[in-house]
């Protein structure tokens, strides 16, 4: 059976670029007679905000787009997350950093990824006796070793329905974070683990996160977790041709509400991929 997902964070309003992910995946599942489930993203207790996910939820009702199944909360599946990360620890896959953002952006040699600073590695080469004196005396991270890890699983890839197949490559993200210091699982692990969990067969959602594949693909593999089909499809973008995002000051949703905007029509025009004036679907 298909079973798709919506998965937003609560950290702000959401904006066209998120329906029209939100339909897309509702669509493939309804097509399919399938699942969609509407699962909210909140581990990160700093951002998330109770009144985003109601406005998540309303959002999603104004525009008639409906979930099966209870919502599930990633706040409330913590132990789950640390069971995997005691597994992966286990398997000598996982380090803490006692970097802070101040140190690693010093290390000036350190080159760019898609998530900001590819990490240099500092904390990986740290002897064990130093490791475990300052374990408890410092706040730290976790890190996965990426180069051990993709030496236990060998190359892996990925089906991608837009983009074809996609090998693994941990390059361009490097020793990415498993569990914060200010949040008990980071983005990858909770996403990798419940997508799992909830039986989700295909994953659609925007380009941006094409990077986060890779880190997904790779803890599946670890995890022994089956592999969704992805589709990561095109960016919408504003009027001023940069993508739609919280932080670009994308127009939420309710701006389209209180214009008055007829929600059906909006539902139908994004089917047939037609956007209001002014946003475009960026250049696959
Ligand atoms: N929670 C993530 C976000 O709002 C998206 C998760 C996903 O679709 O994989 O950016």
């Amino acid at each position: 059976m298909t079973i798709t997902r919506f998965a937003p964070s609560p950290t702000g309003r959401l904006h066209l670029g998120h329906f029209w992910s939100a339909v897309q995946a509702h669509d493939l599942a309804r097509a399919n007679h399938g699942r969609f489930l509407l699962r909210i993203e909140d581990i990160d207790g700093t951002r998330s905000r109770p009144e985003h996910v109601q406005a998540i939820i309303d959002d999603l009702r104004w525009l008639g787009i409906g979930w099966d199944d209870d919502i599930w909360f990633q706040s409330t599946r913590i132990p789950v997350y640390r069971a995997a990360l005691d597994r992966l620890g286990a398997m000598g896959l996982l380090y803490p950093c006692f970097c802070t953002r101040a140190d690693i952006a010093a290390s000036a040699s350190a080159p760019h990824g898609p998530e900001g600073i590819i990490y240099p590695g500092t904390c990986r080469a740290l002897a064990s006796a130093e490791r475990a004196r300052r374990l408890d005396l410092e706040p730290h991270c976790w890190r996965l070793d990426s180069a051990a890890a993709m030496a236990q699983t060998g190359p892996i890839h990925w089906e991608d329905q837009q983009i074809g197949r996609v090998a693994v490559d941990m390059g361009q993200l490097g020793d990415v974070v498993l569990a914060r210091k200010d949040a008990p699982a980071s983005y990858h692990l909770a996403v990798t683990i419940d997508d799992a969990a909830q039986g989700v067969t295909d994953i659609i959602r925007g380009v941006d996160l094409l990077h986060a594949t890779h880190v997904h693909r790779l803890l599946q593999a670890l995890l022994d977790l089956p592999t969704p089909f992805y589709r990561h499809h095109p960016l919408l973008l504003g009027a001023d041709g940069e993508r739609l995002a919280k932080r670009n000051g994308a127009p939420s949703i309710d701006v389209w509400r209180e214009a008055g905007v007829d929600p059906a029509q909006l539902l139908a025009e994004l089917r047939q991929g037609r956007f209001p004036i002014g946003i475009t679907v960026a250049c696959a």
